[in-house]
């Protein structure tokens, strides 16, 4: 039996990337096919949805005035994909060669599928500390939060003392942004010593309601339904103490969801997400897009990943058209 034509776009990832990619790529009629990756119970917490599946309540999407979760927002991104003809395969591209036209890559049932142009949207997963109890809150909306900007602000935080975990300049930029809510922010620092920019130091430690605790690392986050503190030990004497918050904001870098792009021969930085051209969606291989936080180390907003998926959309069908192929 003769090989089925290839795909005209493989979308790989479904957070609002990969979706916004996909409804983009549909009304063009390029008929996309979305990888949306397989739900595991891994600790590091990637899941079909991408980061958005861990958030409650997303209050900085524009048009949902009074908020809506980050589960039922992606139903709702990929509602929309399908209905102008997205096909949906649950799961993950596990290998990519992209040295020859069509493109193949193997997915984790072992199928080899084939595309003219592909847009990488998986994404990139927050890191945590891994205690149990840490995901287990994040998971139930208990308060412990990968990311301050999505959050922050919800009423579970307002006036409370909450605590930040990490040294960098995120861990900076998300104390800042708590201040503005919280009654006290403390920083828990593994050493005596911060990572991030003295600007961003500065700019948080000038602040009146700012405390730091420095040489201590969490080791158990406290509290059944909601997160009522954190045991924390200190590095250079191993005492243990306790530290009542409301709640937890793990800010310890990120990990690029690039692990399948291994040996394909796209560029990616030292930090591991993908490099893209100048304003475009466009990586070093030809017909190969990117879109969202694999991409962007930066923003990592769902509304920003978002408008990086329709570029990357709109950039892989002009490029087919351009090359016969859509
Ligand atoms: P980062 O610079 O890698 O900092 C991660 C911090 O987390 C470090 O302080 C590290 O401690 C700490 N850490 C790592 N693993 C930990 C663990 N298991 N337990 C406790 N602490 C742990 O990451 P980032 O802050 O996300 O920044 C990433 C990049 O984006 C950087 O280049 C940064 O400059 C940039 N960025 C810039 C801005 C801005 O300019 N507005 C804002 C955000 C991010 P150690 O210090 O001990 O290693």
């Amino acid at each position: 039996m003769p090989d089925a034509p290839p795909h005209k776009v493989v979308i790989i990832g479904s957070g609002p990337a990969g979706w916004t990619a996909a409804i983009y790529a549909a009304r063009a009629q390029l008929n996309p096919v979305v990888f949306v990756g397989v739900a595991t119970q891994s600790p590091s917490l990637v899941l079909p949805g991408g980061q958005l599946m861990l958030t409650t309540d997303v209050e900085n999407y524009p048009g949902f005035p009074e908020a809506v979760s980050g589960p039922e927002m992606m139903a709702m991104f990929q509602k929309q994909a399908e209905r102008f003809g997205t096909t949906v395969v649950g799961r993950d591209i596990v290998t990519c060669d992209f040295s020859t036209m069509p493109f193949t890559l193997h997915d984790s049932a072992g199928e080899t599928v084939r595309a003219n142009a592909v847009i990488l949207a998986s994404g990139a997963t927050a890191n945590w500390i891994g205690l149990e109890n840490e995901l287990r809150l994040a998971q139930s909306g208990g308060g412990v939060s990968a990311c301050a900007v999505c959050d922050g602000a919800l009423p579970i935080f307002k006036d409370q003392h909450l605590a930040v975990v990490g040294g960098g300049d995120s861990a900076m930029e998300e104390a800042v942004f708590l201040t503005k809510y919280a009654s006290k922010v403390t920083v828990i620092h593994r050493r005596d010593r911060l990572r991030a920019s003295k600007i961003m130091q500065q700019r948080f430690l000038s602040q009146p309601n700012a405390d730091v605790m420095w040489n201590k690392v969490v080791v158990d986050v406290l509290g059944d339904e909601k997160i009522t503190g954190l045991e924390v030990e200190d590095t250079t004497n191993g005492r243990r103490s306790t530290l009542e918050v409301r709640g937890l904001f793990v800010a310890i870098g990120h990990t690029p969801a690039t692990g399948f792009l291994e040996g394909s021969g796209v560029e990616l930085d030292d930090a591991g997400y993908v490099i893209l051209g100048d304003r475009s969606s466009r990586t070093n291989i030809e017909g190969v897009f990117a879109a969202g936080d694999i991409a962007d180390a930066r923003y990592r907003q769902a509304v920003t990943a978002a408008g990086m998926g329709c570029q990357a959309a709109i950039d892989a069908e002009h490029w087919l058209a351009a090359h016969g192929s859509n």
